[in-house]
């Protein structure tokens, strides 16, 4: 079901939303080599308890932790593991929080330590492609602008959009209608009014787009074993235009460390 907020409501998403981006900004700023992707799941439940929000995704189809950790060909819904983070790795943490009712949604990629250009470079260039698609966000756009914005900057450069995963609505479910495919036609699909608020999360692979998922049930990988990304925001449609929710003090920039 597709919801339309009220002002109160866009309100508490807000809040939602600035917690969730100050978790992750830590979160972003202290993952280093030599960390497993456990302490990071560990550290942002203990920011969540700090900040008095629940977890979105704990429990959620019975999903075991508080993020989704995603290392090299890891693609979306990694399960935290021992797994220990080196040098040139590049992982990325999706996090879910729920305040007052009201959940946002959010992913950052840190680059561990010194990270091959062409890797760099391929991170930096999914959340360009979500700032891309931040362009056409205005009542009266459709999501397929949203869509084709992400796609052209992505498939240009010769990286995939994963099509097997998709953003979404958002409010007091995580996943609510419509569907945010990172992949579409200008001037197709929903129309985006004010009080909207959506998820938009391009889901990149370096090399060919195809997935599969671990026999963990979760976790799921590039077939072809090349890098994968993912940066993700919880926005507003505003009369105007649109507020990025998840954003940390007005900064968007989802890639870390800077
Ligand atoms: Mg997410
Ligand atoms: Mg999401």
């Amino acid at each position: 079901m597709m919801t339309i907020k009220t002002a109160e409501e866009i309100e508490l998403m807000r809040i939602s939303g600035r917690i969730l981006g100050s978790i992750l900004g830590e979160l972003g700023r202290t993952t280093k080599a030599g960390m497993t992707t456990l302490e990071i799941n560990d550290k942002a439940e203990a920011l969540m308890a700090e900040h008095k929000v629940q977890s979105s995704f704990k429990g959620y189809h019975g999903f075991p932790a508080v993020i989704c950790s995603a290392v090299n060909s890891e693609v979306v819904h990694g399960i935290p593991t021992n797994y220990v983070l080196k040098d040139g790795d590049i992982v990325t943490i999706d996090c879910g929080v729920i305040y007052k009712k009201f959940h946002s949604d959010s992913a950052i990629t840190v680059l561990i330590g010194n990270v091959e250009e062409s890797k760099k470079a391929f991170v930096y260039a999914t959340q360009k492609a979500l700032e891309k698609a931040l362009t056409v966000l205005k009542p009266g756009a459709r999501v397929g602008d949203i869509g084709f914005a992400v796609q052209q900057y992505i498939e240009k450069r010769g990286y995939s959009i994963v099509r097997d995963y998709v953003g979404h609505g958002i409010g007091r479910s995580m996943h609510e209608d419509p569907q945010i495919p990172n992949f579409g036609q200008r001037g197709k699909g929903p129309l985006l009014t004010p009080g909207m608020a959506i998820a938009i999360e391009p889901i990149t692979i370096m090399g060919e787009r195809f997935t599969e998922t671990l026999p963990d049930d979760w976790t799921v990988v590039s077939r072809d074993g090349t890098s994968a990304c993912q940066i993700e925001h919880t926005i507003a449609i505003t009369p105007t235009g649109y507020e990025v929710l998840t954003a940390r003090d007005g900064n968007i920039n989802n890639v870390f460390p800077q």
